[in-house]
């Protein structure tokens, strides 16, 4: 199983990073071992002082495939949910620097907690899902599908071309704007809709 993550997929996420608007899809990996097994708590690392939180919808691959052309995508998952892409901030901003991979700052142990279920699209607007996350009860982001550079179809399409999808696997689909730090005592929760799907707690 794989984690394939999304960057810079909101105009004013890119913007905020002072990063430049992609005009194709950019993405990254993380190793199994970044998902947080159910009723763990969730560590603060202690290699970072700048540990960001980045709310996406995560669409899990139901079939094989690849070279999967955007038109026929939507026959490749068929559940959507909501996780956090941890970032260490302070890390990757060294490695941006060295021009280096962000692995150590993106793909480390339990850097990619999900919400406690998925949600069938069956009965959801793709083109139009709203999303929230709050922190110590304050909305800190709020994200709409609508507002992705590039679809959730669109993504499937681009990164199939590189790599196999397998069934499992997660595409986190990118963070809209308003990330930004988490401390220790902080509880983050996730909604989709008015639905909540994540609640985490820092310790
Ligand atoms: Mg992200």
């Amino acid at each position: 199983m794989k984690i394939i993550c999304i960057g810079r997929n909101y105009v004013n996420h890119a913007k905020e990073m002072n990063s430049p608007i992609p005009e194709v899809p950019m993405f990254f990996m993380k190793p199994d071992t970044a998902i947080l097994p159910k009723k763990n708590p969730f560590f603060y690392p202690n290699f970072t002082k700048e540990l960001h939180y980045e709310c996406e919808l995560v669409v899990r691959i139901n079939k094989v495939g690849k070279n999967i052309s955007a038109k026929f995508a939507d026959q490749y998952y068929d559940e959507i949910g909501l996780g956090i892409d941890f970032t260490a901030r302070d890390l990757q901003r060294k490695c941006k620097e060295k021009g280096h991979p962000w692995e150590i700052a993106k793909g480390f142990d339990h850097s990619a907690p999900m919400g406690n279920r998925f949600l069938p699209v069956k009965n959801l607007d793709l083109n139009q899902l709203e999303f929230k996350l709050k922190k110590n009860g304050e909305i800190v982001q709020h994200g709409n599908s609508k507002d992705m550079i590039f679809s959730i179809n669109k993504l499937i399409e681009y990164v199939s071309q590189f790599m196999t999808l397998k069934i499992g696997d997660l595409l986190f689909t990118g963070t809209p704007e308003g990330v930004g730090e988490v401390q220790i005592g902080d509880h983050l929760e996730g909604f989709i809709g008015d639905e909540q799907l994540l609640s985490l707690n820092v310790k």
